[in-house]
């Protein structure tokens, strides 16, 4: 029988390297693919190797200043960027296949090769802006992805759902003014967390009024709350805007044991979480949906979510999570729902 998911990975992305002792190292694959082959996931989906993105796939999303930086400091051997982002001499060609690698995954779906994808990269992408790099990111993978998707395939409404720990910022940059892209994130409260920005009233501006999305939430967020804020708030929205493809950027910070955030997801919800998406997928998109790698630097919880996220999209398991959403939660889907329904029938 034909497989409906398609994985992809390319072994190079374990040549970047940042900094000794940096968190976003090479050992978040390589446990993630280890655990997969323990596990015997590659009898249910297919793993594919990706080409790099071309530069003018980069450049539908970055500036030329931002490319020829990249590009001319990874030739004169590397330096630092900012101080948590740095560039070595293999960077801008592992940047390029990480950006190529969620091509390859878009374009899976898009050819109806596969029903879901799910990208498993590095470096990761969403805090890239424009015109700069940060956060261990250097390109949007995700951005360059859907521009070339937008171009190639005429796509019109593309949902982005973003449960990375941290505000997908890059991508807010990106899509802060285009209403084909509904951009959402949901991420910890950045009054007191990087990157400092994607709070509830930056909805975004002009024609894109009302389609950037924060979801700031609190420390100890539960399955149970995203449940909730996803059934009570994003199915609404998803309801109205009708995308034609679903993109998912993961992101395992957002666990329990992930030292980096104070939220509290369970590897049980990284399942849940991915059926509910694919619900929705299955809903208005004939089953479309990309999914692919953001944070998480724990590697135990990296590894076993991203299990539970592909024997989701599998099919092979169907996680369930109990407990009920905190008041905040409710509180905060009650002031999403009243800011949003100015510009959606929620
Ligand atoms: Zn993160």
């Amino acid at each position: 029988m034909a497989k409906t998911t398609a994985i992809i990975y390319h072994e190079d992305y374990l040549k970047h390297r940042q900094a000794a002792g940096h968190p976003e190292r090479k050992e978040r694959l390589a446990e993630t693919i280890n655990l997969f082959r323990d596990n015997g996931v590659f009898k249910s989906a297919d793993l594919l190797t990706p080409k790099p993105a071309k530069e003018e796939d980069l450049l539908r999303v970055h500036t030329k200043e931002h490319v020829d930086c990249i590009k001319n400091l990874s030739l004169a051997g590397g330096g630092m960027l900012t101080l948590d982002t740095m560039v070595n001499p293999d960077t801008y060609e592992i940047a390029k296949l990480s950006a190529g690698g969620v091509i390859l995954a878009g374009e899976c779906v898009m050819q109806n090769k596969y029903k879901n994808s799910y990208a498993l990269i590095r470096p990761p992408g969403h805090h890239a802006k424009r015109n700069s790099a940060g956060g261990f990111c250097y390109f949007n993978n995700v951005s360059v992805m859907i521009k070339y998707l937008k171009e190639k395939y005429n796509l019109n409404k593309i949902l982005i759902f973003d449960f990375d720990a941290h505000a997908a910022n890059g991508v807010m940059d990106i899509f802060y003014r285009d209403m084909s892209v509904l951009n959402i994130s949901v991420h910890q409260d950045p009054h007191t967390f990087y990157p400092g920005t994607g709070f509830i009233k930056q909805t975004g501006e002009v024609a894109g009024k009302g389609y950037t999305v924060n979801i700031p939430v609190f420390e100890c967020t539960s399955d149970a709350d995203y449940v909730y804020i996803i059934k009570n708030f994003i199915f609404p929205l998803a309801k109205s805007f009708k995308p034609e493809l679903i993109v998912v950027s993961v992101g395992t910070d957002s666990h329990k044991d992930d030292y980096m955030s104070g939220l509290c997801l369970t590897k049980a919800g990284y399942g849940v979480i991915t059926n509910l998406m694919k619900e929705l997928a299955e809903k208005y998109c004939g089953g479309k949906i990309v999914l692919e790698l953001e944070g998480g630097y724990n590697l135990s919880a990296l590894a076993q979510s991203n299990l539970e996220i592909v024997n989701s999209l599998t099919g092979v398991s169907q996680v369930e999570v109990s407990g009920k959403p905190k008041a905040e939660t409710v509180a905060l889907v009650n002031e999403l729902k009243e800011i949003f329904s100015r510009y959606h029938r929620i």
